[in-house]
Order: structure tokens, then sequence, then C-alpha cells
């Protein structure tokens, strides 16, 4: 059961066609990542803390700490995390199904 090379991941912000990930179904495309912001519009940019993975945010023009996975990319609520197998997954809030971010929300 393995039919995942005919799939593609279509981009829930501009529609453009990705590479498909079965774990991360709806996941961001990097261009439209690059558009991340806060709620007040300010740049955002993800990176992991090391090789092993992590999640880290930062302001992108004053590299201040943004410690929250919450970010908007043209007015929608996403959340930004490490990604299972290394770098960064952004996806919409109401597409993120663990439960379990919603302990981490403040
Ligand atoms: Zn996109």
């Amino acid at each position: 059961m393995n039919n995942s090379e005919n799939k593609q991941n279509i981009c829930p912000i501009c529609g453009s066609k990705t590479r498909y990930n079965a774990r991360y179904e709806n996941y961001i495309c990097s261009d439209c990542v690059k558009l991340s912001t806060d709620i007040d519009g300010k740049l955002l940019e993800f990176f992991n803390i090391d090789m092993s993975g992590g999640y880290k945010a930062n302001y992108k023009l004053t590299k201040e700490p943004y410690n929250s996975h919450i970010c908007y990319i043209n007015k929608n609520k996403c959340y930004a995390t490490e990604a299972r197998f290394g770098g960064i997954v952004v996806r919409l809030l109401e597409d993120v199904d663990d439960i379990n971010i919603y302990t981490q929300l403040q």
C-alpha cells in the first residue's frame, strides 16, 4: 500500500504543488513560510536549534527570539514546529491534528 508517488501536496496558502509528505499533509510551501509574521506583521524566521533538531524562531530583522509556535501568513493563523526528520514544518493551525500542541499554546 504505497501510492504516495502519485500524490502531491498543495500549499494551502498559494496553491502551489509541492512534494507529498504523508506525515505533514497540507504543509505550507517554503515561499509562503518566508512571509510568516507575528500578529503585528513583523517578519519571522524559523530554524532548528542544532543538527538533532529542535525548534527556534526569531524576528527576521532584529534576530530577537520569538517564543511561540504561532505565526501568521496572509492573515492565516499557522503553527510552526520542528519536522520529524529535520527542518521546520508550518501548517495552518486548523490542520494541525496533534492535540498536544494546544497545551503548548500560551
Ligand atoms: Zn505557498
